[in-house]
Order: C-alpha cells, then structure tokens, then sequence
C-alpha cells in the first residue's frame, strides 16, 4: 500500500481496509440500511440477519459461537467494557494485567480501582514483553477477580503463551480477559475461546473498517458484566445504541479474507520482515530487533533499535517517503519513552533509539528496499552530524 510517495510501515496502528472489504462494506450500506433494532418491518429484520451472519463470523474465528459476540467501537471500548464490566460487580477485589499491556487496558484498571475500590497488579514482563506462568501463579488467589493479558503485543510483537497461562488463570477462579486486537495478523487464533473468558477484537488491525470491534464472551458469562451506558436495550443492554451494520460487515469480511489467506499470508510477510531488519543491519549497523527473535513475535513487527539515532528524530526525518512510529508519547513538551519498552528492560536512552515498523498484506520486496535505503542515508547523516560535533568538542 502506497499513498503518491509514503510506503506505508505502520500496520500495526491500523491496516488499511482491503478493497474486498470497501466492496461488501458498500452493498451493505445500499441494500442493508435498515435500522437493525427496528424489529416490525423487513428492512430492519434484514440489517438484523446481516449482523447475525457478520457475528458468527467473526466469533467463530477465535473459536466461539455468535450469540457471544457484542459489537463495540473498538478494541479500546471492549477492553472497557470487560474490565469494568467485571470490575463493577466484583468491587474491592483484585485485577491483574501485564506490564505490557494496551493503554486502554492500563486506563480501564486503573478506573476500576478508582470508581469500584479494585485492587490492582501490574505483572512484569520479560524480555519479549509476555508474562511467564510461574510470575502469574505467584499472584493468583481467590480474591483475584479478573486477569488480563494481551495476546499479541502491539509495540515489539511479543506472544504470549494463552493457553498455559489460561490453564493456570483457570484453577484460581478468577476470569481470563485476552485483548487479542493484534492477533489475527500474527497467529491463529482458531481455539482462543477455549482458553479466555472475553476476547477483544479491533476490525481496523485486520484490514476492516476503524471504528467497529468486538468482546466476545460466552451467553453464561454476560450476567457478570456490567454495561458502560444506559440507554436503548440493544445487545442485551450490554451495549445499548444503533450497531453500525455495513462497519460489522466490513469486519466480518475482513475477518473472512483474513481466514482465506491463513498462515501463507503471515509466512511472507514474516519473510519481508526478515528482509527488511536483516538489510538494515547491514547498511546501517548497530541494529537491534528488540523484544523476541522473529520466530515467536508478531510476523510483521520489526521494534528495531538504532544505535546513537534519536527514533523519534527518525521518523520525523522520514516523512514523507516512510510512515513508521516510536510509540513515544508526548508529556508536557518532553518526550517520554515507551512504558512497554522500559518494562522489557531497556533503559530510557535504548527506549528513544528504538522505532516501530510494522509491515502487512501490501509491503513489497521494493518497498522495503526503498525503505533501508532511507533509513540508511539518514542515520549515516545523524552518526556523521553526531561524530562531527564530538571532535569539535
Ligand atoms: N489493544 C491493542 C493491543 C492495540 O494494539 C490497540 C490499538 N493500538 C488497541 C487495543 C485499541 O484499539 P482500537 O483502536 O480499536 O480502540
């Protein structure tokens, strides 16, 4: 995906939407305009089967039924809605999530301990940024209520090992959350529901539409959460407003391609990325993958530290030809590194010399050499600057 001279390296802030996707996005919008809650006409009945096939869709994907599906606006909303949802019936107990998780998942727990007296552990990663079973049993008790783990980490790629965790989450009691918004590009994640309790998806990871996600959560386990807003009774009241029936529909067919394609797309675009910090080391020197080796990360996740390059410095150098990301954010007009990156173990020099590239269905072999070649020339000008001014003194 090429937008007139940008090459596109940031898949894992958003995919863009497959053609496929826009396509069955659009019939919906002419034919299935109908309000899907309006139950006393046709119009309406067939909104409402075409989110009924969109869910199975997409439950079925990560191994459950579609009456467990309830649509949210993201993978931020469905993180909410999970651990409030949990949160507000299961006040003053405890809340565990990974010192690597999403902001939303941070933001939500730390909510739960304000607005329903939670308690809250922040486990610490390795290296790779996954949480090991043994530091995870260490924790668990009766009094914990819920765990929350990523499956795919978003910033270095990192796989956590859901089913052993699970295993070990499950003879404590305590319900299993698993944002899994990075995962269909990386992994399958056909058993998931086996493992988790509520699953979070994000359409716009997986070449659908922004604005549309899900948390999945089987029909027993509904009575336990409870709702963010009040309002229409819609999806059980659990997450009450009109469902944006073509957006479901685009998730659904993405999600459907995304299947199709199976492990042959994530084979290549491992190998692109292999090419791509395999090149980088070479014209560059001193570059780092950082996190796990590519065997058990994310396939098209290249976290690369460059060494004595400033990675916001980079990025920004790079504009327009390469879109990539630091995952910096921006506090009170200084530029904080990563958490995610120090909670892995880097120091907060390594965090700022770090960049994301995050690659997908549409990099190329000769956008990915366009892109070495720019980095390349930037980070020798940076190291020539930085040489320069040293033997000035
Ligand atoms: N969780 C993870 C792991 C993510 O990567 C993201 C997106 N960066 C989110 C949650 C939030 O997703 P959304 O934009 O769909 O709210």
């Amino acid at each position: 995906m090429r937008l007139k001279h940008t090459v596109y390296m940031d898949y894992q802030a958003t995919t863009p939407v497959d053609a496929a996707v826009l396509a069955a996005m659009e019939a919906s919008y002419r034919t299935e305009f109908g309000n899907p809650h309006a139950a006393e006409h046709a119009l309406g009945w067939s909104a409402a089967a075409a989110l009924e096939r969109a869910a199975t869709i997409v439950a079925e994907f990560c191994g459950a039924s579609g009456d467990s599906l309830l649509w949210t606006s993201g993978a931020t909303e469905a993180n909410w809605l999970a651990i409030l949802g949990v949160a507000a019936k299961a006040r003053g107990r405890r809340i565990l999530i990974s010192a690597a998780e999403h902001k939303s998942v941070f933001a939500a727990a730390e909510a739960a301990v304000d607005r329903f007296g939670c308690e809250l552990i922040v486990l610490p990663v390795d290296a790779d940024a996954c949480v090991a079973e043994a530091r995870l049993g260490a924790h668990l008790d009766e009094n914990v209520a819920l765990v929350s783990i990523m499956a795919v980490n978003n910033e270095v790629g990192g796989v956590n090992a859901i089913e052993a965790l699970s295993r070990v989450v499950k003879e404590s009691g305590a319900l299993f959350h698993v944002d899994a918004a990075q995962a269909p590009c990386a992994r399958s994640i056909a058993n998931l529901a086996d493992h988790a309790d509520l699953i979070t998806l994000s359409s716009h990871k997986a070449y659908g539409p922004q604005g549309v996600g899900a948390l999945v959560v089987a029909p027993d386990l509904q009575s336990e959460l409870v709702p963010l807003m009040a309002g229409g009774g819609q999806q059980n009241g659990l997450r009450p407003g009109t469902t944006p029936v073509a957006l479901c529909v685009g998730f659904a067919e993405a999600i459907r391609i995304l299947s199709a394609q199976g492990e042959d797309e994530r084979l290549r675009v491992g190998a692109l990325r292999d090419r791509f910090v395999a090149g980088l080391a070479q014209r560059c020197g001193g570059v780092a993958l950082v996190g796990a080796g590519s065997e058990g990360r994310h396939p098209g996740n290249a976290c690369v530290r460059i060494e004595g390059v400033n990675g916001a410095d980079l990025v920004s150098a790079l504009q327009p030809h390469v879109a990539a990301s630091t995952q910096s954010a921006c506090n009170s007009g200084s530029m904080d590194p990563s958490p995610v990156l120090l909670a892995i173990g880097l120091s907060s020099a390594a965090a700022r010399e770090c960049v994301r590239f995050s690659l997908g269905r549409f990099t190329t072999h000769d956008q990915i050499d366009e892109a070495i070649e720019r980095v390349r020339v930037i980070v020798e000008d940076r190291r020539a600057h930085d040489a320069s001014r040293a033997a000035r003194g």
